[in-house]
């Protein structure tokens, strides 16, 4: 099994928090998508032997492109590779994009499954966070949507300055009176060179408070879980039936072709990621060349990077995955690491699975590096 993840490196303004790639600029839109799917085809014979299963439109924001654009991408996929008969076919939507009428146009294209940028349902939250929609269109894009969609996912963001943790709860709540089955939800982080830590900087912007997040992503589990959400990723809730297989598929170590700009690949071995500048990578690609980088991982690359996803998630590490691709001496290791953290209560053995334990679980990546952090010859 096999997944496509195309990056549209485009947005409607910059979100203060956001470090990832992306212009405001639409100019090269049209250049950009004919360079996309000539990457589709350029890469075609990388999964000559498998089933691609997932389709995913990140970015940046995929629903600045037209239904007609994304069938374009979307025929490309078919056309150079083989795909299952029922893909997932996830599209990147931010509020404002979703009218009435765009939803229903959604409906009878090719996507099946909306993953809706909400991040709050408050205005404050959403002029810090310099959000291009606002709370009335962030409602009414829930209301209309999940009368056409059943496989929805919406994103939330937890530890905003300012926002308390009564303001926090408030915001589940709205999310789950719209019987949403999927939420995505992370902490705000302060990236470098980002607005949000030049305001933060100059003290125009209260720092985050780590310590509230860590109470509020609580907030968020105990909610959720009580509503019938499965916490199945760190960051990531689900109904049974609707986790996101696309990243699931990335959590297990699958492999996937990452398409546009700054997109990211990996076969299993090697990992590569494509330039992030949308001129350089249009450039390349007119040229017939990728604009990628690639690295191929060493087998202790392998086990830290196995070792950080499996603590993320509901299926943790498989000692006997553990032994079997890396070997007796990576075993030993892992369960000489992890004794200190077992005693702690932060991780627990169940079933020959290593996995986080409730208290350890917003601690998770940092666990994961004390027991990665090694040489092994
Ligand atoms: S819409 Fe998404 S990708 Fe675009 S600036 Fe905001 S957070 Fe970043």
């Amino acid at each position: 099994m096999s997944g496509i993840y195309i990056h549209i490196p485009f947005c409607k303004q910059a979100c203060h928090y956001c470090d990832f790639h992306f212009s405001t600029s639409l100019k090269k839109k049209d250049e950009l998508i004919n360079a996309l799917s000539k990457e589709l085809e350029l890469r075609k014979n990388e999964f000559k032997h498998t089933t691609i299963e997932t389709i995913y439109f990140g970015g940046g924001t995929p629903s600045l492109l037209t239904n007609e654009e994304l069938q374009f991408l979307i025929d490309s996929i078919y056309r150079h590779y083989k795909v299952t008969e029922n893909p997932e076919v996830t599209l990147e939507a931010n509020p404002d994009d979703l009218s009435n009428d765009r939803i229903t146009e959604l409906a009878n294209s090719s996507v099946n499954r909306l993953s809706i940028g909400i991040q709050s349902f408050f205005e404050t939250d959403l002029n810090l966070m310099n959000r291009a929609h606002n709370a009335e269109e962030a409602k009414a894009c829930l209301e209309t949507a999940t009368k056409h969609f059943a496989n929805i996912s919406l994103d939330l963001i937890y530890g905003i300055p300012g926002a308390s943790n009564k303001h926090w709860l408030k915001n589940i709540e709205i999310a789950l009176s719209y019987n949403i089955p999927h939420i995505s939800s992370y902490a705000l982080t302060v990236e470098p060179k980002t607005a949000l830590a030049s305001f933060i900087k100059k003290g125009i912007i209260d720092d985050v408070d780590d310590e509230q997040a860590h109470e509020q992503f609580h907030i968020l589990k105990e909610k959720l879980e009580a509503e019938g959400f499965i916490h199945y990723e760190l960051s990531n809730f689900g109904k049974d039936g609707f986790f996101s297989q696309n990243n699931s598929a990335y959590w297990k170590g699958k492999s996937y072709i990452g398409i546009g700009p700054s997109a990211h690949s990996f076969n299993g071995t090697q990992r590569g990621w494509n330039v992030s500048n949308n001129s350089k990578y249009i450039e390349a690609i007119q040229q017939k060349k990728l604009p990628i980088e690639v690295e191929t991982l060493t087998l202790t690359d392998q086990y830290n990077e196995y070792i950080m996803t499996g603590l993320r998630t509901i299926w943790g590490v498989s000692l006997e995955n553990v032994e079997k691709r890396f070997g007796t001496k990576f075993k030993d290791y892992l369960n000489e690491q992890s004794e200190v953290f077992i005693n702690q209560h932060l991780l627990y053995i169940d079933d020959g699975h290593l996995r986080v334990t409730k208290k350890g679980q917003f601690l998770s990546d940092g666990i994961a590096s004390e027991l990665f952090k090694i040489n092994l010859s």
